[in-house]
């Protein structure tokens, strides 16, 4: 048995306390490092959840956006052609004007004016093609609409009217008015060029996170439209002669780029019946320049393109504007290439 003084008994009883003490501190050490892990491995799982899903989420809005197609509202068919062409399984693009209708004339329904406004994106021509533009945009709110004016960056052409003569206007007035510009600038391959380049740039405004993607298209297209000048440069060289007779004035691009001359029955508006003045003028043309064919398109007046070809035994055929392919022509698989291309055989027989 081991004695202890009474300082000795106080000593260990300290010695005890101060272990005890030691110990509890220790525990509670302990017990805070675990909330403290415990706290920062539940803030980590409830911010990654939370962050996650946030991401995914964010993954969604981005998948169902490039899921979603752009909306697209263009004017007439050539408008509806180039825009379908560029913007291809991304784009989802509605030709305005009904099959068949002349361009010219044709206005927007209050309907159509609707889905102009829910369009992402509005193609036009340009050039006092459509007379309506002006109104229609003054009418809608362009905030969310990208407006393309294709015709924005191509040289455009002056109508001359002392060139295809005087042309009676709707309004039964004589129209000589300088600075009409010919709005047919699709007709030229190379000024078609600049239109779906206008267009490619609009698809990487509204998106750019695909921008490889309509690059492409564009740098197809346009080597096809390439393609197409090169075979009517070819064609037109073998040409005997280059005098056009039409009966709309719609080919001044096709002969401004191919040194062809446009020699129009008609002016813009074919609805007018040319003068009795005209049509002696063009028939006098005819015989004197040994023009063998007369152009027409499916707006042309047919009594006035008979008339024609009776007093002066020319032949007609159809040279298409483009503007405005019918159902049975888009049916038949036509678009702008095969209808410049079947221009093109239709201008070899005539002026070879
Ligand atoms: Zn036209």
């Amino acid at each position: 048995m081991i004695l202890f003084g009474t300082g000795g008994v106080k000593n260990l009883r300290n010695k005890q306390r101060r272990q005890g003490k030691c110990s509890r501190l220790l525990k509670i050490i302990k017990i805070s490092v675990i909330v403290i892990v415990i706290v920062i491995v539940m803030i980590n799982i409830i911010c990654f959840t939370s962050c996650s899903r946030n991401k995914m989420e964010e993954l969604n809005t981005i998948n169902k956006n490039s899921s979603e197609k752009i909306s697209v509202s263009a004017s007439f068919y050539v408008m509806y052609d180039f825009s379908s062409k560029i913007g291809g399984d991304k784009a989802s693009v509605e030709n305005l004007l009904p099959y068949g209708t002349d361009p010219h004339t044709w206005e927007p329904s209050p309907k159509d004016i609707v889905s102009i406004q829910n369009a992402r994106m509005l193609v036009y021509n340009g050039a006092g093609m459509e007379k309506w533009i002006e109104k229609v945009l003054k009418s809608i709110d362009v905030k969310n609409i990208i407006v393309v004016e294709t015709s924005k960056n191509v040289k455009l052409l002056e109508i001359k009217f002392d060139e295809i003569g005087s042309v009676e206007s709707s309004d039964g007035q004589q129209s000589n008015q300088a600075h009409v510009y010919d709005p047919h600038v699709w007709l030229d391959p190379s000024r078609a060029k600049l239109q779906i380049r206008e267009i490619a740039d609009a698809y990487i405004k509204i998106d750019p996170g695909n921008s490889d993607y309509y690059e492409k298209n564009y740098e197809y297209y346009a080597m096809e439209l390439d393609k197409l000048d090169s075979e009517y440069k070819e064609a037109v060289s073998k040409f005997k002669t280059k005098d056009i007779v039409v009966s709309h004035a719609a080919f001044g691009y096709l002969c401004d780029a191919y040194g062809l001359r446009q020699i129009a029955i008609s002016g813009l508006d074919e609805e007018a019946e040319p003068t009795a003045l005209r049509m002696v003028e063009i028939s006098e043309y005819i015989k004197a320049n040994g023009i063998t064919t007369v152009f027409f398109d499916k707006f042309a007046n047919p009594k006035v393109i008979e008339s024609i070809a009776n007093s002066t035994g020319v032949k007609i055929a159809e040279l298409n504007p483009i503007a405005s392919l019918s159902l049975e022509e888009i049916e038949a698989g036509k678009d702008y290439f095969t209808t410049m291309r079947d221009n093109l055989e239709t201008l070899k027989k005539a002026l070879n």
